[in-house]
């Protein structure tokens, strides 16, 4: 894949975070450009959640900078609020309302973030389902669905607050293997649009065919940040290389 020069929408400068006294983000400088797909591999406890969290301030960080489109993070209230609703995150469970059906879980929080009408809200609801292939079910509800499907409806819920930027953590990875393909062709489609996306993800193959870069974490490091051919055909640490002889 062709290197572009892209403006910055993700930007961590320097940030750490312990949990009492173990020190979960070391030093982590990390920039995702405009339109850039970043996939971020690593063994279980490395960091990785911690960093997606840490993006939207889910988590609090101790020290470094965390600029989204130039902006630092605010730490409560309004901003913080809307800065949210700019970098969506879809998480591994799926997080869906059980007692409300497909089109008011994509609905609602337009409707109380965005602060749109209940109409403008369904029709914009309908027309992401649409977009993930699931206009058929707007009105079931959510255990009504496959597991493929809740996470295909939580993807168009985070689109439907027309995020900046979407964080994946661990997209697939509560899906059984043969609904794991739908969700990874939604989110190629999505790269291949141009969305900003921070991808969790043990899919190499998905690493392999959308991503322009992948991160590799180790201990709270990035210990790689490269091209998925360099990475895989090449790895330069012991870390990755043990990683991937486990996995590939
Ligand atoms: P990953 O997503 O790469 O598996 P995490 O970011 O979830 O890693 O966790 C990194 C480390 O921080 C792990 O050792 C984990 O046990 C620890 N950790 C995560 N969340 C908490 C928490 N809320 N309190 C204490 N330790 C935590
Ligand atoms: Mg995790």
């Amino acid at each position: 894949m062709a290197v572009v020069d892209r403006d910055p929408l993700i930007e961590l400068r320097g940030v750490n975070k312990h949990y009492g006294t173990l020190h979960v983000l070391r030093d982590i400088h990390l920039t995702v450009g405009r339109g850039e797909v970043v996939v971020v591999i690593g063994p279980s406890g490395s960091g990785k959640s911690t960093l997606c969290r840490a993006v939207n301030r889910l988590e609090a960080v101790e020290s470094g900078d965390i600029l989204i489109d130039g902006q630092p993070l605010p730490s409560e209230g309004k901003a913080l609020a809307r800065l949210r609703a700019e970098v969506g995150m879809v998480f591994q469970s799926f997080n869906l309302f059980a007692h409300k059906t497909v089109l008011a879980n994509v609905s609602l929080a337009q409707t109380k973030v965005r602060r749109r009408r209940r109409e403008e809200a369904d029709r914009r609801s309908r027309e992401l389902l649409d977009r993930v292939g699931l206009a058929a079910h707007a009105d079931k509800f959510p255990a009504q669905l496959s597991g493929g499907q809740q996470q295909r409806v939580a993807i168009a819920r985070a689109l439907a607050m027309d995020p900046k930027a979407l964080l994946f953590d661990e997209p697939t990875s509560a899906l059984d293997p043969e609904m794991i393909n739908e969700v990874l062709e939604v989110m190629r489609q999505l790269a291949e649009e141009g969305m900003t996306m921070v991808v969790v993800t043990h899919e190499m193959g998905f690493a392999r065919s959308a991503a322009h870069r992948v991160v590799f974490m180790a201990d709270g490091r990035i210990v790689e940040d490269r091209t998925p051919e360099d990475f895989f055909t090449a790895p330069r640490s012991e870390r990755a290389k043990d990683f991937l002889s486990k996995i590939l």
